[in-house]
């Protein structure tokens, strides 16, 4: 919506609408697929890795988690759907967006201690989404073993997302051991 209405011109003379991504030729279906593919790519310029050594469900999550796509309690509140609070209901400290769930919320951030530990890697500095997603790049481990990784921080990300849901909807207690 905020593609096609971005600019609004005062001129003399009758009011009439204006196709703004094509001017010359006015609307067309070309333009607009045009316009939002261009849109689309504003948003996110990051190539997902795949890895099949995952269910595609998982993958499918971790991509959107890193275009926060993910049904959060700040992007829902940006959307105008009515949410009693934005603060994150595990550490009720910050706001809650797909990089705090994922990344630096404190419950977030035990498990990848735990995770490093258990891999046996370097420690993990992370401060996007995307760092997670290419940790695996710039660890030094063999081909095989990185994919592997890729795939426990894939799935990493999977469960911080479950069990913040289990926190929302069951009630339950989260605990990293
Ligand atoms: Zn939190």
């Amino acid at each position: 919506m905020l593609l096609l209405c971005q600019q609004v011109r005062l001129v003399e003379g009758d009011d009439h609408l204006v196709w703004g991504l094509d001017e010359g030729c006015g609307f067309s279906v070309r333009s607009l697929k045009v316009g939002l593919e261009a849109s689309l790519e504003m948003e996110s310029s990051y190539l997902m890795e795949w890895n099949n050594f995952v269910p595609k469900k998982v993958g499918i999550h971790a991509w959107r988690v890193e275009m926060e796509r993910i049904p959060v309690l700040f992007s829902l509140a940006k959307r105008g759907i009515p949410v009693p609070s934005v603060v994150c209901p595990v550490c009720e400290v910050e706001v809650e967006s797909a990089e705090h769930v994922t990344i630096s919320c404190y419950f977030a951030q035990s498990v990848w201690s735990v995770i490093e530990t258990w891999c046996k890697v370097l420690p993990i500095y992370t401060f996007s989404v995307k760092d997670v997603l290419e940790l695996h790049r710039h660890s030094s481990l063999s081909s095989r073993k990185a994919k592997v990784f890729h795939a426990v921080c894939l799935t990493t990300i999977w469960c911080l997302w479950r069990a913040r849901n289990a926190v929302v909807f069951e009630r339950k207690l989260m605990t990293v051991f």
